[in-house]
């Protein structure tokens, strides 16, 4: 039996874990396994410029390092497993993992993020880690003086496009609309990167060649003409956002349409007294490292006053 169990490990989770740690609550995090890296999102980012405390930045996976071994220090206890399922119907709550262990927790924190959302064509499927990619920091490197394409217009598509153009000879930009949705300031460098070229108002319908079983080039639909058009690419990273990782929450949690945990305004409460929320699954708005990590300190404290309450009703 534990007082607080967290099922997820980026910024949220991990703040979560040093806060209940530090409140003597023996906190156990359950941190994801094979086949995702437990980290979150940070782990597959490249240079992070606004989380507060780097003055020169810090790359995404050693950021999470650090909060794992502060979290470790302080004492919470880490499960490299993934959660499969969980019952929050009666108190305490009833957690499995893949690993075959089960755990009841008094409360527990849900910060299971989200994960990267794909155009969804079969050859993509087909060509993934063929060429197809999620991830530039991951996969930059196999595209030295080569061309790549990077799908989307809003901060991640700015982002890997601007780490590509360090390595890659050119990038090409996809974007669907006249007008970019990422911030002033990643547009600008990705606008004045002479590297960087856009490709305004356009889709990728398809994506050559899975028979040949790399990438070879793109079919462009273009939204505003109607015309189609090859063009020749050696990578494809796609950076169209974020779906949350709420699967397993289904009807145990209240939930909106797009499957974001539903939270009361301002506090990371859900719909289950006892099981709170924060971080990029319950967040509809911010989505940034900080904000998570904030929202992860609110849920340690509320487990924190719920347990305390409970404790002085006996
Ligand atoms: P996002 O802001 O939701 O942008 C997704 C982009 O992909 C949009 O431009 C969207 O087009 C396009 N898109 C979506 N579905 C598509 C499809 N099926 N086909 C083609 N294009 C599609 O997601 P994000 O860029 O991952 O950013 C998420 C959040 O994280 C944001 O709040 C962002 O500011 C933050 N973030 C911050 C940083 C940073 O500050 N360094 C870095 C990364 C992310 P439309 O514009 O037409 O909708």
């Amino acid at each position: 039996m534990r007082n607080v169990v967290i099922i997820g490990s980026g910024p949220a989770g991990l703040t979560a874990a040093i806060y209940a740690a530090r409140a003597n609550l023996n906190p156990l995090v359950i941190e994801g396994g094979a086949p995702n890296l437990p980290g979150g999102q940070l782990m597959i980012t490249s240079d992070v410029e606004n989380f507060p405390g780097f003055a020169h930045g810090i790359m995404g996976p050693e950021l999470m390092d650090q909060m794992r071994q502060q979290a470790a220090r302080v004492g919470a206890e880490f499960w490299t497993e993934n959660v499969t399922d969980v019952d929050f119907t009666d108190r305490p709550f009833h957690i499995k993992t893949d690993g075959d262990r089960e755990v009841y927790a008094k409360t527990a924190i849900v910060t299971t993020g989200a994960s990267a959302k794909w155009l969804g064509l079969p050859s993509e499927t087909a060509l993934y880690g063929k060429g197809v990619s999620a991830c530039a920091t991951c996969d930059g490197f196999f595209f030295r003086n080569r061309e790549v394409i990077v799908v989307g217009g809003g901060d991640t598509a700015l982002e890997e496009a601007n780490y590509l153009a360090r390595m890659a000879s050119k990038v090409t930009l996809i974007h669907r609309r006249e007008s970019l949705r990422g911030s002033h300031i990643m547009q600008k460098r990705a606008l004045d990167n002479p590297k960087i070229e856009i490709a305004w108002n356009s889709v990728v319908t398809e994506i050559h060649d899975p028979k040949e079983g790399k990438v070879t080039g793109v079919t462009l639909h273009n939204l505003k003409t109607d015309e189609d058009s090859f063009l020749a690419t050696d990578g494809l990273f796609i950076a169209i956002g974020h779906h949350p990782n709420t699967k397993l929450f289904e009807g145990k949690l209240t939930m909106d349409p797009q499957g974001y945990i539903i939270t009361t305004s301002g506090r990371p409460l859900t719909s289950v007294p006892g099981v709170f929320a924060a971080g990029d699954v319950q967040d509809t708005i911010y989505k940034q490292a900080v904000t998570a990590a904030g929202s992860g300190c609110m849920a340690a404290i509320e487990a924190e006053r719920f347990l305390e309450e409970e404790d002085s009703h006996g």
